[in-house]
């Protein structure tokens, strides 16, 4: 089907009541994965990555097979840059080919947040790219370091504020800080569906959950029905995948296949992405 304008997708989640997965991923045997777990269930899916990442993962390297899967999949495919720093690396992942773009300011002053968020969306517009922006902060650690620290609270996101946020900014959706955290952690978050509900009652874009992972089902199912549109999972597939090789490892400690290793991580990785997209109501979406 192609690659797509993320917003068309996330627009169409608001109007028939579910979430697209942004999977966030780290190689191309995780690509590959997300999006055989999205055509198995007939579902539009985001492929993200994260700038936390980009130590590891070569943005450059790889966004050209992620544009190509995403043309040949016969599916809607949406390629996200997640947790965007600024203007500079917004450009460059649009002349890479992504049709959605995060600016996260969030750290900064609120007109701070406003003015850098504006830029971006002044530029990514231009070309037709969708632009997330962030308000609040979503406590715990983007990526493998992903054990929540200590001490360190969220901030909420304010609803007045996020309705001003989102009009002067433009932005296509909006990243809100309802109570999940970045990572993995122990027992489940408490979110705040009261907040959540008196940002989505001002606001018209469509909100987005950073911290996907590690939540029940019935937690999703009020996340979505509360106007969630696009849920942010890494944490879970990482976990997936280190399970997968340490199983493999268990079973066949003398292995030296590489390939086998691979294929498993792969399945554990397409199984996971399935789980979630029949639990956020997408599948039977594309
Ligand atoms: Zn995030």
């Amino acid at each position: 089907m192609a690659l797509v304008n993320m917003n068309d997708m996330l627009l169409r989640a608001r109007q028939e009541n579910y979430a697209v997965g942004a999977f966030d991923l780290i190689n191309l045997e995780f690509a590959e994965a997300i999006i055989a777990g999205a055509v198995q269930r007939r579902a539009p899916v985001i492929l993200s990555t994260a700038a936390v990442h980009f130590d590891y993962v070569n943005m450059k390297s790889l966004a050209p097979s992620l544009v190509r899967l995403a043309e040949e999949a016969p599916i809607p495919v949406a390629l996200h840059l997640d947790h965007g720093t600024d203007l500079e690396m917004a450009i460059q992942a649009i002349r890479l080919g992504y049709t959605g773009i995060q600016i996260d300011t969030a750290h900064l002053p609120f007109e701070d947040n406003i003015r850098q968020t504006r830029e971006v969306v002044k530029v990514a517009h231009a070309v037709g790219v969708s632009v997330e922006g962030e308000l609040g902060y979503v406590s715990g650690h983007e990526g493998d370091h992903s054990s929540r620290v200590v001490g360190e609270e969220p901030i909420y996101t304010d609803a007045e504020q996020a309705a001003a946020f989102a009009t002067a900014t433009g932005v296509d959706c909006l990243a809100v800080s309802v109570g999940t955290v970045h990572g993995l952690m122990k027992g489940e978050p408490r979110i705040d569906f009261e907040r959540l509900r008196s940002i989505r009652d001002r606001i018209s874009v469509p909100l987005v959950i950073h911290g996907g992972s590690g939540l029940t089902a019935n937690t999703y199912g009020q996340l979505v029905s509360n106007g969630m549109c696009k849920i942010n999972f890494y944490a879970e597939l990482s976990k997936a995948a280190v399970d997968s090789i340490r199983n493999r490892l268990s079973l066949h400690s003398g292995t030296n296949s590489i390939t086998q290793a691979l294929a498993d991580m792969r399945s554990a990785v397409q199984q996971s992405v399935e789980r979630k997209i029949e639990i956020w109501g997408c599948g039977g979406k594309a």
